[in-house]
């Protein structure tokens, strides 16, 4: 880092930001194989937590390649960056006191503890998805595995690129043999339980 760039501290501190908004900023971080519901309980957990009134931002792996990662590809160097750049933004979102849900397939382990690290104690929530590759290839939503077992897409994760099952998860789900709705109401206990959310 050049040595002319010096931090700005702000007059509104992180916990200040969070008062206002009367709840407790945190990331839950969904990892997982490509089709393991990472996007769909992430989705269906923003939608319980805006209806109860808090403030929230879900960041998803397709559509931050769209814009802020679109410069990036599948390789290993490219999947570290992109992980790195979405976890940095994922804590600017906690600095704003919002309840933040992002869901990457990120598969490495030394880039999901990079992103844990960046956060306060207790405010990182790896949420694995632990569908069976099985059950994640006969979904297969975007047609995805089908091109990897073809090899028009190479890199594929759980194919032909590897995924690191996290050592100790914050929580583990398996789709497979639990519908949206029981994924929802543990992620919900396991909020309620640390003291994140009230309600
Ligand atoms: P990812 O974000 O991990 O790639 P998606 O959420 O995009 O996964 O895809 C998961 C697919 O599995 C969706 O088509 C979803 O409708 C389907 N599905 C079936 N049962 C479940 C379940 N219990 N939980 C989550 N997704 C499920």
């Amino acid at each position: 880092m050049p040595d002319n760039i010096v931090w700005h501290d702000h007059k509104i501190t992180r916990a200040e930001r969070t008062v206002n908004k009367h709840q407790k900023p945190c990331l839950l971080w969904f990892t997982g194989l490509s089709g393991s519901g990472k996007s769909t309980i992430a989705n269906a957990l923003d939608l319980a937590l805006h209806n109860r009134g808090y403030h929230t931002f879900l960041l998803d792996g397709d559509n931050v390649r769209h814009g802020l990662c679109k410069d990036l590809g599948f390789t290993d160097d490219d999947r570290v960056e992109n992980i790195r750049r979405i976890g940095e933004v994922s804590k600017l979102f906690t600095d704003a006191g919002l309840i933040v849900l992002s869901a990457f397939i990120s598969p490495f382990n030394s880039d999901r503890l990079l992103v844990r690290n960046l956060l306060p104690a207790g405010e990182f929530i790896e949420v694995f998805m632990d569908t069976p590759l099985e059950a994640c290839e006969s979904r297969d939503p975007k047609g995805l595995y089908q091109k990897a077992r073809e090899g028009t897409i190479t890199n594929f994760t759980g194919i032909d690129s590897p995924y690191e099952t996290p050592e100790r998860p914050e929580l583990r789900l398996d789709t497979a043999v639990m519908s949206v709705d029981q994924c929802v109401g543990q992620l919900m206990a396991y909020l309620l339980e640390r003291g994140l959310i009230t309600q």
